[in-house]
């Protein structure tokens, strides 16, 4: 990508309502376009960043033969009305609207109930399971606190996994494989080091559920842990009976803030029950669905990486989900004239600063914009048939042979 020729641009100021460093950051950079509180736009760079991170999310799951759907946004209150909740009491608020030929739809604030309904047409029997779907999807709540950029939004990018069992044992068993794929996920993101996996409440089935949090100071959730043990747990779970169950006494716990970039819940009955998700088993007797549920945080990931490895100069990607792998600079004629020449042969994974502008606002723009390396070519470095490359990480800066880049 030719910066020249992107209508990016970089900012010197955030917006004034935006407090949050992941917002301030990602809007000076030219990631994103703040609407209002909790609403924000994914622009080109932003949009990659995206685009990698579900990727990443997407090839796990389909080596555990999870299927991709893309379900509607607008809901009908039926199913809903049928758990009771379209009434604001369980899920985060809902934004409704009125239809026009009279009646109520809500933007959907997740899809245990929509996914549920629908594999009705498609469940009958033990034969047609286990199956596990899922999407990337937008999600529409209605947040008392949209504060913190893209950690929180009122619309925001989940990604939503369900699947369906004909036993305990088999749900049991892919929960465990989600763990793992989750783990895989987050390292592959490179905050595999700071997400841990946490006790968390867990509704009325399973005592338990299981969240992923990244430490992380800004984070919107207390957490306790204790590294020896390997035990985190959530402030919500923080009780005697708890702490017996995971040997552990509150002396030796530590608190600390984290976000919650994903969750996951064994649902047994809880949809399928009231909603009618039934098959027939081997002794043709008819059974009720188990069902399990598994989110991930997608737009809350950007946000969540942003914070983690941003410093005093702007933002730091991980290779992994860095829109482009390299930031190239010219300067001079000769030096511009090896950028165009290294450029044309790995166009698509670089960002090249080919604007009229100082070089020293082409460095400082390439350290707020956070690729893993800038990439710079001048007389200085063609004197050495070299090109200067710097990382964004360490800030390391080494001359490459042109014939070794
Ligand atoms: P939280 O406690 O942070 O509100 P939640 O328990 O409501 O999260 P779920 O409904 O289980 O979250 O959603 C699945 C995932 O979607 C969460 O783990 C989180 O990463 C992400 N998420 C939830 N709410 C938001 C939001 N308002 N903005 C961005 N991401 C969100
Ligand atoms: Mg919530």
């Amino acid at each position: 990508m030719r910066f020249s020729k992107t209508f990016l641009k970089t900012l010197r100021g955030a917006p004034k309502d935006e407090i949050a460093r992941n917002g301030a950051l990602l809007t000076r950079a030219g990631y994103i376009h703040k609407e209002m509180a909790g609403v924000y736009d994914y622009l080109p760079l932003g949009l990659k960043v995206i685009e990698n991170i579900k990727n990443i999310i997407r090839d796990e799951l389909n080596k555990l033969g999870c299927e991709e759907v893309l379900m509607s946004s607008l809901q009908n209150p039926e199913p809903w009305e049928k758990t009771g909740r379209f009434s604001d009491q369980e899920v985060d608020i809902w934004f409704k609207t009125e239809l026009s030929s009279g009646g109520v739809l809500g933007l959907a604030p997740t899809h245990e109930e929509p996914i549920t309904e629908l594999l009705k047409s498609y469940v009958s029997s033990y034969r047609d399971l286990p199956l596990y779907i899922y999407q990337f999807q937008t999600k529409f709540r209605n947040e008392l606190r949209a504060k913190s950029g893209i950690l929180r939004g009122r619309e925001f990018l989940m990604k939503d996994l369900y699947s369906f069992h004909a036993s305990e044992a088999d749900l049991d068993r892919f929960y465990a494989e989600v763990e793992n794929a989750y783990r895989r996920i987050f390292a592959r993101l490179g905050i595999g080091d700071s997400t841990f996996e946490t006790f968390a409440s867990g509704g009325i089935f399973s005592k338990y559920s299981h969240e992923f949090q990244t430490f992380l100071p800004v984070g919107e959730d207390t957490v306790y842990y204790n590294a020896d043990k390997s035990i985190v747990l959530n402030k919500e779970v923080l009780n005697e009976e708890v702490l017996r169950d995971l040997g552990v006494s509150r002396k030796e716990l530590s608190e600390t803030t984290a976000a919650e970039v994903g969750n996951i819940f064994k649902l047994k009955f809880k949809y399928s029950e009231p909603l009618g998700l039934k098959y027939i088993d081997e002794e043709n007797s008819q059974k009720t669905v188990y069902m399990g549920c598994y989110g991930i945080g997608v737009s809350r990931l950007m946000g969540v990486i942003a914070e983690k490895f941003a410093d005093e100069k702007g933002l730091v990607w991980p290779e992994s989900v860095a829109p482009f792998k390299y930031y190239l600079v010219g300067i001079g004629e000769n030096g511009v004239q090896a950028a165009e020449k290294f450029y044309a042969s790995h166009e698509h994974e670089t960002f090249y600063d080919d604007r009229d502008v100082r070089p020293g606002e082409k460095f400082a723009d390439s350290e707020l914009i956070g690729l893993p390396y800038r990439i710079v070519f001048s007389d200085k470095t063609l004197a050495e048939n070299a090109a200067e490359l710097t990382s964004r990480q360490t800030g390391k800066t080494e001359l490459i042979k042109i014939s070794d880049l």
